[in-house]
């Protein structure tokens, strides 16, 4: 989608910066994905010792980690773009319809709820966690 057809209650230009966000946290993080998988097949895989051992293990554990967070932002960003596609709109919280400021999406582009609906939602998983 064009960023200009975007419907939203930010300008223009807030428009095409939290747009072009999205999209670098996508292709950023489709590049790191790859080095960290270039890591992962470069951790040595024969050990001196079984401490060597468990380093490469502990290693390998991290670094499956820190893929997973890597895909689950780029799918959060992914997401947050379809969505905008889908409606053609940006900024508005998709419980209660709400603007959410610019400056909370430049922190969290990939946010879809305002401030009240998030912390509802927190207080929501927190007592459902501990039910
Ligand atoms: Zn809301």
């Amino acid at each position: 989608m064009n960023p200009t057809d975007i419907e939203s209650h930010l300008s223009a230009d807030q428009v095409r910066i939290i747009y072009s966000d999205l999209q670098n946290i996508i292709t950023s993080g489709q590049n790191r994905v790859k080095v960290l998988e270039g890591i992962f097949t470069q951790i040595d895989g024969s050990f001196s010792d079984a401490v060597d051992a468990a380093d490469a293990n502990n290693q390998r554990t991290e670094t499956l980690a820190d893929i997973d967070r890597e895909k689950q932002a780029i799918r959060a960003a992914q997401r947050a773009l379809g969505r905008i596609d889908e409606l053609g709109e940006l900024g508005y919280c998709s419980e209660c319809d709400v603007d959410i400021p610019f400056k909370r999406l430049k922190i969290a582009p990939t946010t879809t709820l305002c401030v009240d609906c998030k912390q509802a939602q927190e207080k929501f998983q927190r007592i459902h966690r501990h039910a």
